[in-house]
């Protein structure tokens, strides 16, 4: 993928991330601070050289980008059901609900513990930095 492409699926969404809307930028393509990075995400996953088009990627932050993963359309909209399950829960403080944000705050700590021993060890794949998810 050379400049000129990246720019072309950069400016297909306007410079956002395609799921969230995020603002994104240019210069931080697949780059190494957390703020504002983002990657391609590929929207078929064909052979290599098809998958690779300017024409099936689209822009993502790296946040939305890990919380996809390998998930289909369908297990994505599934997720996004439940998440809406899920708010209504929380935001009417039931007792789902209220479980619900300790599941989420334990999630979060055990991400971010594990993203220290991975800086620490150094011995992460790619692969095992999309199972934590971002959830
Ligand atoms: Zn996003």
């Amino acid at each position: 993928m050379n400049p000129k492409q990246l720019r072309q699926i950069w400016e297909k969404t306007g410079g956002h991330c395609h799921f969230c809307g995020d603002p994104l930028e240019f210069d931080k393509y697949a780059g190494k601070e957390a703020d504002g990075r983002w990657v391609l995400n590929r929207i078929a996953q064909k052979n290599k050289r098809d998958s690779d088009s300017v024409e099936n990627c689209l822009a993502a932050c790296a946040r939305c980008s890990g919380l996809r993963w390998h998930r289909s359309g369908e297990e994505l909209q599934e997720l996004l059901y439940l998440g809406i399950i899920a708010k209504k829960e929380i935001t009417n403080s039931t007792t789902v609900g209220k479980m619900l944000v300790q599941l989420r705050e334990k999630r979060l700590a055990e991400n971010e513990s594990r993203r220290v021993s991975a800086r620490t060890t150094s011995t992460v794949t790619a692969s095992d930095e999309g199972e934590t998810d971002g959830l």
